[in-house]
């Protein structure tokens, strides 16, 4: 069953989007060599409590104990896809991390995630140019992921967005992730409807005002398909290229996809 929101709920999720987004940003730049990704977890637990105090105990951890997920945040290094749990694995330069998150915004979940290269001396340009390859790979998922999104629009369906995001990673000859899939979200993490990053225009469950779902194309630089790793919750590439990963939580408006999780 699809849960529709009210203008009224879509403006509190807005709320608690604006909060996910900071904090995600705030993980991003704390992003560097040596830093463990157990450290980033560290920092997402503080911030949630910071923001938590802020905003009188509203703000709570989304994915700590979601299916026994013992973390706030998932930090998926380089051919890691998503889901990999933080530990004491320190990033190195030149490493890929997406930074996947959740919180509870009041009776709300919101759920973002970006991939993000880790620098040392070299500001993010320079790597650009040094690894064209890997630039690319997260300019077009991000590319992606704004195909998708403008397609969340009252009337369309969700092969509609499938398939622009499809359209966008095959067309620049990267794999898109079959396996794991976006998803409607509100008061449950997780609810219909299921949104693949793969699929054909006017198929699917139509688009209504009230949606809000999370579009999160995941994308290999080689083949898409998966290996799942021994911790029972990390989903890799099989084939070990680097992957990225970009989400939004977005609802369907009156006055088109308004994106949720953005500053
Ligand atoms: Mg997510
Ligand atoms: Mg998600």
């Amino acid at each position: 069953m699809i849960h529709l929101k009210t203008p009224q709920e879509i403006k509190t999720m807005a709320e608690g989007g604006k909060i996910l987004a900071e904090i995600i940003k705030k993980l991003s730049e704390a992003v560097k060599p040596g830093i463990t990704t157990q450290e980033l977890n560290k920092l997402a637990g503080e911030l949630i409590l910071f923001y938590s105090e802020k905003e009188g105990g509203k703000v709570k951890t989304a994915f700590l104990g979601y299916g026994d997920y013992p973390a706030h945040v998932c930090t998926s290094v380089n051919d890691e896809v998503v889901h990999c749990v933080p530990s004491g694995r320190e990033l190195k330069e030149g490493d890929l991390i997406s930074l996947d998150m959740g919180i509870r915004y009041k009776d709300f979940y919101l759920d973002s995630a970006v991939t993000v290269p880790v620098l040392g001396e070299s500001s993010y340009d320079m790597w650009s140019k040094l690894n064209p390859k890997l630039h690319r790979l997260l300019e077009v998922t991000k590319e992606s992921l704004g195909a998708g999104i403008k397609q969340a629009k009252i009337g369309n369906r969700i092969g509609d967005i499938s398939c622009a995001v499809q359209s966008v990673v095959e067309n620049n000859r990267f794999g898109v992730i079959r396996e794991l899939v976006g998803h409607g979200i509100g008061r449950n993490l997780h609810e219909e409807p299921q949104v693949p990053n793969f699929g054909v225009v006017g198929e699917g469950v139509k688009l209504e005002e009230g949606m809000v779902i999370a579009i999160e194309p995941m994308v290999a630089l080689g083949d898409w398909r998966l290996a799942k790793g021994a911790d029972g919750f990390t989903y890799k590439t099989k084939d070990g290229s680097y992957a990225a990963h970009f989400e939004h939580t977005v609802a369907v408006t009156k006055a088109g996809p308004l994106i949720l999780t953005k500053p």
